[in-house]
């Protein structure tokens, strides 16, 4: 075998370096199975990051579709075959109804690009009002509306005009608290659009994710889209739904994240679990607002809903409904978040536990009164997470929350095995 070190040096000098590598010695994989993935050497480590393989790494059912399409036929989407058509209609039966229209792509970004494409189209405005912290993409637009400085230090300083970030409702750590502080942070939307406002310019669309996902998980608080999505529409604006990483599922109670807020958006967007690893991504609207793009152009991708994504995309769909993953999300999620709330119980540390389903966030905090970050201790706890086993990722604008997007497939002794290997390390110090 290459020795790691050789071979982390090799890939370093060629694949660009800006593509991020979470670990500092990282393991090199060679297959996985379900939630757990094999190094080289044969050792096993629990997958509890991974946000795409929804089904689990290395499913048979998904291996053989995939094999059998690629031996039939792949080709540039410009062609007529049967599975784009079957899978674009499973996607509209799912979306809320009047829905039914679906662009099909091969990325979260080019997902969250086109749909603000169409929102100018349709409203024909320029501006987009988004959250602050939020990750929505690498590509031009979805970076431009991403103002996580996690991700991009630069983010705030490199805005274009006509991306307007607002206040996240960050019911933990932001300056509203609680619950019951919906009022507070819509005031935040309605002073912005107010801005928006006196430019005389219009409003394209609003943005965001139905569960805080940059923070770990923080769900938003209750009636908060219900009153922002109606200040956007009054405004003329399209109310779009990054559904990337809470949607197909992951929270267990709904298959949409949206449904949390009881809301119905006028743009939903997909990709990550819907193609459990093969790059696929979605959106899915109304009829006319699809269409307005053709004032402004063409929409045209050469692999976005290929034969082979295509039949990925049904079969995704039906293992998750023959495995009852979305069942199996809110019943291991609650199990975990119970145990590690206990936790918290236990450990200073643990600030708060956040989220639902399969989507969780465990908060470190230096004082649970200033809610002083634990970064280097997060960092730290993870690297001793990997000694034990465990793949582990910081996340949030303080890097200070352990990201929990585990596949849905997650049995109850991964979960106990996971809050195990958490519990010894913060017993044992990091
Ligand atoms: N939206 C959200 C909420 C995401 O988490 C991500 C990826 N982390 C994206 C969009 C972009 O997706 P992709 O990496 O497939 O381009």
């Amino acid at each position: 075998l290459p020795a790691a070190g050789e071979l982390l040096q090799r890939r370093q000098s060629h694949f660009a370096r800006p593509q991020k590598n979470y670990y500092r010695q990282p393991p090199q994989i060679e297959r996985g199975w379900r939630e757990h993935l094999f190094d080289v050497e044969g050792r096993a480590y629990l997958d509890m990051v991974n946000n795409v393989t929804i089904l689990g790494h290395g499913h048979p059912r998904l291996s053989a579709a995939v094999g059998r399409q690629w031996s039939l036929l792949n080709t540039n989407s410009r062609f007529h075959y049967a599975s784009v058509a079957e899978f674009s209609e499973r996607l509209a039966g799912l979306a809320p109804e009047g829905l039914d229209t679906v662009f099909l792509v091969n990325s979260g970004s080019e997902a969250n690009d086109l749909a603000i494409r169409l929102a100018w189209a349709y409203s024909g405005a320029r501006h987009v009002v988004s959250l602050l912290e939020a990750y929505h993409g690498w590509t031009v637009a979805s970076d431009a509306v991403s103002t996580s400085i996690a991700d991009n230090p630069q983010a705030l300083t490199t805005r274009p005009d006509w991306v307007h970030p607002v206040l996240s409702p960050n019911t933990y750590r932001g300056p509203f608290r609680g619950e019951g502080s919906t009022g507070d942070y819509v005031r935040a939307v309605g002073e912005k659009l107010a801005e928006i406002d006196e430019k005389q310019e219009g409003l394209a669309g609003f943005i965001c994710e139905a569960v805080y996902g940059n923070a770990g998980g923080i769900p938003l608080p209750p009636g908060y889209l219900e009153a922002v999505y109606a200040m956007v529409r009054a405004r003329g604006g399209v109310c779009i739904a990054d559904e990337v990483q809470v949607g197909y599922g992951r929270l267990g109670h709904h298959f949409w994240g949206f449904e949390e807020q009881g809301v119905v958006p006028d743009i939903i967007t997909v990709a990550k679990g819907m193609g459990n690893g093969h790059p696929l991504g979605a959106v899915i609207t109304r009829r006319e607002m699809a269409e307005a793009l053709e004032k402004e152009g063409y929409f045209f991708s050469s692999a976005g809903g290929s034969p082979v994504s295509s039949v990925v995309g049904l079969t995704v769909l039906d293992i998750l409904h023959d495995e009852a993953l979305q069942d199996n999300a809110r019943t291991i999620g609650d199990h975990l978040k119970a145990r590690l709330q206990a936790l918290g119980e236990r450990f200073p540390i643990v600030g708060a536990v956040h989220g639902m389903g399969l989507y969780l966030g465990v908060e470190f905090v230096r004082d649970r009164e200033t809610l002083e970050p634990a970064t280097e201790e997060t960092a730290a706890i993870c690297d001793r997470l990997l000694d034990l086993g465990v793949i582990m990722q910081p996340t949030g604008d303080h890097l200070n929350v352990l990201k929990i997007k585990p596949p849905l497939c997650l049995s109850r002794e991964s979960a106990d095995f996971f809050a195990d290997m958490l519990e010894q390390v913060l017993e044992d110090g990091w």
